[in-house]
């Protein structure tokens, strides 16, 4: 008997679900009470199980709502730079080539007018899933704000940074926003700064990052005022510019 006693403490402690009392057993009061007072325990467990559950789900969303844009679903700035961060410390230290990509999606402010916000809206959606779609798994895509977003590229040089921005301009170019009122094109600018341009010398520190985004910016600059829809990298505009010093 005090074997069977035993056996269903245990079961109470341990099985799931949770074993009933047997006829025999039912007689035994002091064993009754410990029956109950278990099953009681099991049900605070049980609840405080769910609410860790139900904290984590939340901290996992909160940190998701910290991380991301809510319009378009890519990342935001922050979490952009501190990832781009660390992809570039590990880059560097294994002599990887990697590098930004700053975009910027040209007259845009006329297609808001033009069309509406909401289709602006819509254009901006639809920017981050063409490049998604295109990008390599390792490589990510980030709105660093308004109508700029920037893309943090690895395991390429210049050059082939240069030519993913490309296929992102041509795929952007040729695949038009779907608006109710119809399909409306609209084109990109690029700025590519890699950071085989740049003196690691220093590590790879806040300065660093500050200097490599600026030069990409740069590039994007001489993209716009160079007519629009087109790629520039900062390589191209520092060649330019010592061949102008050199001439004078
Ligand atoms: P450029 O080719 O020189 O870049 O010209 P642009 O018109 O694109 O540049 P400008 O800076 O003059 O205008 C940017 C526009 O982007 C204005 C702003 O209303 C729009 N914009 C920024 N964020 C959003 C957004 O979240 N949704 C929508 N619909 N528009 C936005
Ligand atoms: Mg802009
Ligand atoms: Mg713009």
């Amino acid at each position: 008997m005090l074997d069977k006693v035993l056996t269903h403490i245990l079961g109470l402690l341990q099985d799931d679900p949770p074993p009933k009392l047997d006829k025999d057993l039912v007689l035994i009061p002091k064993l009754c009470t410990i029956h109950n007072e278990l099953l009681s325990i099991r049900k605070i467990f049980s609840s405080m199980k769910h609410n860790e559950r139900v904290l984590q789900e939340r901290e996992t969303h909160l940190q998701y709502l910290a991380n991301h844009d809510p319009l378009t679903g890519a990342i935001n700035r922050r979490a952009f730079m501190e990832r781009a961060y660390i992809e570039i410390e590990k880059n560097v230290r294994n002599h990887v080539p990697c590098g930004v990509v700053m975009m910027d999606i040209d007259f845009f402010k006329k297609f808001n007018d033009t069309h509406g916000h909401i289709a602006g809206d819509k254009a901006l959606r639809h920017l981050v899933r063409v490049i998604s779609a295109s990008m390599r798994k390792h490589d990510f895509l980030g709105r660093y704000g308004g109508e700029e977003f920037i893309f943090f590229f690895s395991n390429a040089d210049k050059k082939t940074g240069i030519a993913i921005a490309e296929r992102f301009r041509k795929v952007l170019e040729t695949s038009p926003v779907r608006l109710e009122t119809g399909p409306v094109s609209m084109t990109v600018s690029f700025g590519v700064a890699s950071v085989d341009d740049e003196d690691t010398g220093n590590g790879i520190n806040e300065k660093f990052m500050e200097k490599l985004i600026n030069r990409a910016d740069q590039a994007l600059y001489q993209a716009k005022n160079s007519g629009r829809n087109k790629v520039v990298s900062f390589d191209e505009i520092e060649s330019a510019e010592s061949c102008s010093r050199n001439a004078t």
